[in-house]
């Protein structure tokens, strides 16, 4: 048996048709039976959450009309147009079915509105994908990643069922073993309840991990707009260089540090797996590009730099915690009984700072800052929340064992003002807070020094 790929194409890769055909020539090149993952067309995702809040029925029509035109414009340069337009119908009036609905009251239920909603992203990029990638074979076809990837009910980042995935896969890899050409979609799957979910902005990258494990993959390759993990965000830094290879581990503290180039939980399937994970330009794949796996040849002290946007900081203060047990305990339950994720925390005698993981704190609907639970905070402490902050990471090996880094994170933040700082925890990061607007700047000048 030939071992399977996965192959995974973001936004920028389904922007258009001529993007598209690109990633169908990526495709055509691998000789292994591959799974293909799509997400949506770019920009459709953030159309569709827009869709699901609108109130009234004028911005409605006007958000579902441009995402239509949107696909429609793609599906016409397929060459069965007709019945391409056609089948991206059914599925638009089924959008518009579940748009047209009042929206309820219910937090729970207006988020598994919302992921019902915004699902359709995906599964017309998938239809899409399969139009021009039978321009090489007449057979290929979509299949409904909800039918495989099982998750529980969190809408709006829904954790997977593995196992249940797992064996609904086995069915699927026999296909692509017997040269079946099959696209599924990235980010979404199917609670218990039989309702659609999403696995959380990005999510796709996470769904193709989760596809190459369940199906013992080779390979995951993910492709998308850059020509691999860079030294940092190309977007931001001009200097940014392209990273031939990273381990597991220095690739999911980037991922989770805010690199936007891979989801942060796409890794631990491919790391318990043993995939090795490739990204590449879906574009310009003749770039090359990063293999992340358990054994880089070179582990550098420091490998790279992430940073993470619109974080909040929490401060809560309290005299009481003086020589006082139980304060840390007595806050994290309250924390925890709201589903509040936490990232960094920092400690003095009397008071404690933490960032609030933004994303993981917000499944079914809920805000990041219950009132409730600022209420209950209250009660004991003074409470203190800064917003528009950005959290920029070094990432690397054994990081503070080596003197040198702290003394150039410190010029390059100069003059402005470092909110928090964090090292000590992971052997692969060091961290620190700082305002929004001068994150990039800061990022420049570490990047130029490191
Ligand atoms: P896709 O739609 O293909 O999933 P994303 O926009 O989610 O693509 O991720 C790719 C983007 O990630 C790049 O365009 C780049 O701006 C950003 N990015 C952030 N940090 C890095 C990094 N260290 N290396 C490469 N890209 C990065
Ligand atoms: N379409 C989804 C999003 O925009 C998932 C993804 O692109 O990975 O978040
Ligand atoms: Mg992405």
């Amino acid at each position: 048996m030939t071992p399977i790929h996965v192959a995974k194409f973001g936004g920028t890769s389904m922007a258009d048709a001529d993007a598209i055909q690109a990633c169908v020539q990526v495709v055509e090149q691998t000789q292994n039976p591959t799974l293909v993952v799509v997400s949506a067309c770019a920009g459709v995702t953030n159309l569709l959450i827009r869709l699901a809040d609108s109130q009234t029925s004028v911005e409605k029509q006007r958000l579902f009309t441009e995402i239509k035109d949107k696909h429609n414009g793609i599906a016409r340069a397929t060459t069965a147009a007709e019945v391409c337009l056609q089948q991206l119908d059914e599925l638009h009036q089924q959008l518009w079915q579940v748009v047209d609905s009042e929206i309820p009251s219910s937090l729970a239920e207006r988020a598994r509105r919302r992921d019902q909603i915004v699902s359709f992203g995906e599964r017309c990029s998938s239809l899409l994908f399969s139009f021009f990638w039978r321009h090489h074979h007449d057979d290929a076809s979509v299949v409904d990643a909800r039918s495989f990837l099982q998750t529980n009910d969190r809408y709006g980042q829904a954790e997977p069922d593995f196992v249940q995935t797992a064996n609904l896969c086995k069915a699927l890899g026999e296909r692509l073993q017997a040269g079946e050409k099959l696209v599924t979609q990235g980010f979404i799957g199917t609670c218990p309840q039989g309702y659609t979910t999403t696995l959380g902005r990005g999510g796709s990258d996470y769904s193709a991990a989760l596809f190459a494990a369940a199906l013992q993959a080779e390979r995951l390759n993910i492709w998308t707009d850059v020509a691999g993990i860079y030294t940092t965000d190309p977007r931001v830094c001009d200097d940014a260089r392209p990273l031939q290879e990273i381990s597991f581990a220095e690739a999911a503290e980037l991922a989770t540090f805010g690199a936007k180039v891979l989801h942060p939980k796409s890794l631990k399937p491919a790391i318990e797996h043993g995939i090795d994970v490739f990204v590449g330009h879906s574009r310009k794949p003749q770039l090359g590009g990063t293999l992340v796996s358990a054994k880089p040849q070179q582990r550098p002290s420091i490998r790279a730099i992430a940073l993470r946007r619109n974080q909040t900081l929490l401060t809560v203060n309290s005299v009481d915690m003086l020589h006082a047990t139980g304060f840390l305990a007595r806050l994290f339950d309250i924390l925890a009984r709201y589903d509040i994720s936490v990232d960094l925390v920092t400690t003095s005698e009397v008071s404690i700072a933490l960032t609030l993981d933004e994303e993981g704190s917000q499944a079914n609907g809920q805000s990041l800052l219950p009132a409730a639970m600022l209420e209950e905070l209250s009660a004991f402490a003074k409470v203190n929340i800064e917003q528009g902050l950005t959290l920029v990471a070094v990432i690397g090996n054994d990081i503070g064992h080596f003197g040198d880094i702290s003394p150039k994170v410190l010029e390059s933040a100069s003059p402005a003002t470092i909110r928090m700082i964090c090292q000590g925890a992971s052997r692969h990061n060091l961290c620190f807070l700082v305002a929004d607007d001068d994150a990039d700047n800061i990022v420049k000048k570490l990047h130029a020094k490191l």
